[in-house]
């Protein structure tokens, strides 16, 4: 199912009326939010490691150019093959040539944010080749038609109601209560997928430099019989997943695995290092690693939002953030939600597709305090909201602001006159009384008041000033 165009206002909306998918919200995040500060309070200088994985990306990013040379190198001297897409298609037909020119039929996929955002199972089906998506999350979404709705968590917007639903209605099977018996029956269905395949498709957690090592993070172990079983094996990586030296890992498994789900470890840490070697007993005997830029490169280039490349895809910044919990992952419109989608998605789509994210924000800065690499989304929103003003054109800036401006002219005008600052509060007192509701507040203004009520109330204007009620109040005690 191919991604729209971001529509956040209006997807939100929905969302926000869809009781169901604002409880399985909740109940999801608030699980991960407390294991993540558990996780997080159990490691002495938590901050210091964050610090520390902050400053390693952002040598890694500053010298991009070098690294990726120096890890094209690595895959190479280890028996892989490097190819460069610079955008979505260019990944795609790379891909799907690696494919077509071993005869592969049928495909299995690990979970993988870069494969979602080249959309890369459409490509497959038309290219006439099977592909299953083999993360039990992903499953579901790829059997409902859907896309994933959280980084780390699919099919979070889904409740056990649906998947049975779904599963029942899919395979002709009956109607399974538990969730163990919803897992085993995904298990024996994916066991044959895996065996049969030609060819496994993968993300990378991580690619180090110095190796040419690949890290996959897990729990399910499917993304470890995907980058193993089938005879070619595929891993998608964009190109801001780098870090130079394999001893970096320790500090980026530390903090990955606790910000994500608060283990102290995934339970599956895989770490590909080229294909099959003669004296392995198993493995692929083609390893294929497609470095994607999409877009990456023009994010590198300015100094105020590069440190959105320093991402690792914990998600815990949407668990924590107060508009995700609200809307989900499917208001982004795109392959990435929340914090993280909200200035990556209008980066890597262009601002034009995506002008609406960058205000999804209360700018209260929860994914700041939590991100492991500690990206400064409030900073980075800023510049986006101040880039979508000034991509408009001319005349509209001007009007705008000539609206902003009288406005605050005319508010202050009126403050500063104690006359007229009654009158005008008599005057609204009045005016308000149609679109006034029982309790005290205004749910629906007419434009451009709108714009506010469309989104919360607004405190009806009161009988009296407040020095009117001080007055009456000293009265009665007089
Ligand atoms: S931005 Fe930070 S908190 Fe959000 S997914 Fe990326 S690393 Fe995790």
């Amino acid at each position: 199912m191919a991604y729209e165009q971001v529509r956040f206002e209006i997807d939100s909306e929905k969302a926000i009326q869809n009781k169901g998918l604002k409880k399985a919200l909740v109940n999801v995040t608030n699980r991960f939010r407390s294991a993540r500060n558990n996780a997080s309070h159990d490691v002495s200088n938590w901050e210091e490691l964050r610090s520390a994985a902050r400053e390693v990306k952002k040598e890694t990013i500053s010298n991009l150019d070098k690294y990726l040379l120096m890890l094209e190198d690595s895959v190479k001297s280890k028996g892989g093959r490097v190819h460069w897409a610079k955008d979505s298609k260019d990944a795609s037909e790379i891909i799907i040539k690696i494919a077509e020119d071993s005869n592969v039929k049928s495909v299995v996929k690990s979970k993988s944010m870069a494969t979602e955002e080249i959309e890369l199972n459409d490509k497959f089906n038309e290219a006439g080749i099977k592909v299953v998506e083999t993360d039990l999350g992903e499953y579901i979404i790829q059997l409902a038609g859907e896309h994933p709705s959280h980084i780390i968590a699919p099919a979070i917007h889904k409740t056990k109601d649906d998947i049975s639903r779904l599963f029942s209605d899919t395979f002709d099977i009956p109607y399974y209560d538990k969730p163990e018996d919803l897992t085993k029956f995904a298990r024996e269905k994916l066991r044959n997928e895996f065996l049969n395949a030609d060819m496994g498709v993968s993300g990378a957690n991580f690619a180090v430099a110095e190796t040419g090592t690949i890290v996959v993070v897990e729990n399910e172990g499917n993304a470890r019989m995907t980058t193993t079983v089938p005879r070619i094996h595929v891993a998608l990586v964009g190109i801001e997943k780098l870090i130079p030296r394999y001893e970096d890992l320790s500090l980026f498994l530390t903090v990955l695995a606790r910000s994500a789900t608060g283990q102290k470890s995934s339970t599956y840490v895989s770490f590909i290092t080229g294909p099959k070697r003669q004296s392995d007993i198993d493995g692929p005997e083609e390893f294929h690693l497609v470095l994607l830029d999409n877009g990456r490169s023009n994010i590198l280039a300015s100094d105020e939002t590069r440190e959105s490349l320093y991402c690792i895809r914990c998600g815990a910044c949407l668990n924590n953030c107060p508009v995700y919990r609200q809307v989900g992952g499917h208001s982004y419109g795109w392959a990435y939600s929340g914090p993280i989608g909200a200035i990556i998605n209008p980066q890597l789509l262009g601002l034009d597709k995506a002008s609406e994210l960058p205000f999804a924000s209360s700018l209260c800065g929860a994914c700041h305090d939590v991100c492991p690499v500690k990206i400064d989304f409030p900073k980075v929103l800023l510049e986006l909201r101040k880039n979508v003003v000034e991509s408009k054109s001319k005349s509209t800036r001007l009007g705008e602001a000539f609206l902003e401006k009288t406005g605050i002219k005319l508010w202050r005008f009126a403050m500063m006159n104690e006359r007229i600052y009654k009158t005008t509060n008599k005057l609204g007192y009045y005016l308000q009384k149609p679109f006034r509701s029982g309790d005290d507040k205004l749910n629906s203004l007419p434009y451009p008041f709108s714009r506010w009520t469309e989104q919360r109330d607004f405190p009806a204007v009161a009988k009296k000033t407040f020095r009117e009620s001080w007055a009456d109040i000293k009265q009665g005690i007089g």
